[in-house]
């Protein structure tokens, strides 16, 4: 069931903000251990936290948006072509949501205000109808989750920034093949774009 803007607010204890939750790749290809592009066992370990900020989320009845990296075989002219193997291809199971998160999309996915929207950059903005969606929805702040923290979670959060939502990163829910530039991505979110980095 989907509250209006005021009820939302007020299950936020009264703060003036309309939260919706963002799910990025989260895919089998980037979190499962043979996945084509995976960060391992640090994509593994975030999987639980995802699942509870969706069943919270969804509590709450807040928007969510499961936004999935979309590639086609042989597309040659992409540019993450000459950066990275293949992964994420229409139609594999490479795309598919991974685990748990797997499971509990499937369980809400028929109903209102839950999204699953293809993107083909980094940035869950680009390209995608993700911007209207929300300002349709009055949302103002974005939670930020998924794969992989300084590479398309860091492009969604400049662009959240650049669109004027705030921005909440909980650093469980996020993971990279790359610790270093994990924590330098924090760093960034917190320092940089204002974001509330929650533990
Ligand atoms: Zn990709």
């Amino acid at each position: 069931m989907w509250h209006n803007g005021d009820e939302n607010n007020e299950a936020q204890g009264g703060l003036l903000m309309n939260n919706a939750l963002l799910v990025i790749d989260y895919s089998y290809d980037f979190a499962a251990p043979d996945g084509k592009l995976t960060a391992g066992e640090a994509a593994q370990a975030i999987e639980t936290a995802i699942v509870d900020r969706i069943r919270e989320a969804h509590e709450a009845c807040q928007p969510i948006f499961f936004m999935m990296d979309l590639h086609f075989e042989q597309d040659d002219l992409h540019p993450e072509s000459k950066l990275f193997p293949p992964h994420n291809i229409e139609g594999t199971e490479g795309r598919a949501l991974y685990g748990r998160v797997h499971d509990v999309y499937e369980e809400i996915k028929d109903e209102q205000n839950i999204f699953f929207i293809d993107k083909r950059r980094y940035s869950a903005f680009a390209g995608t109808p993700l911007n209207q969606l929300l300002q349709e929805r009055k949302v103002d702040t974005v939670t930020l989750t998924g794969l992989v923290t300084d590479i398309c979670i860091m492009h969604t959060a400049v662009d959240a920034y650049n669109n004027g939502y705030g921005i909440v990163v909980p650093a469980s829910c996020v993971a990279s093949f790359n610790p270093a530039g994990h924590e330098s991505a924090l760093d960034h979110f917190k320092n940089a774009l204002g974001a509330t980095v929650e533990p």
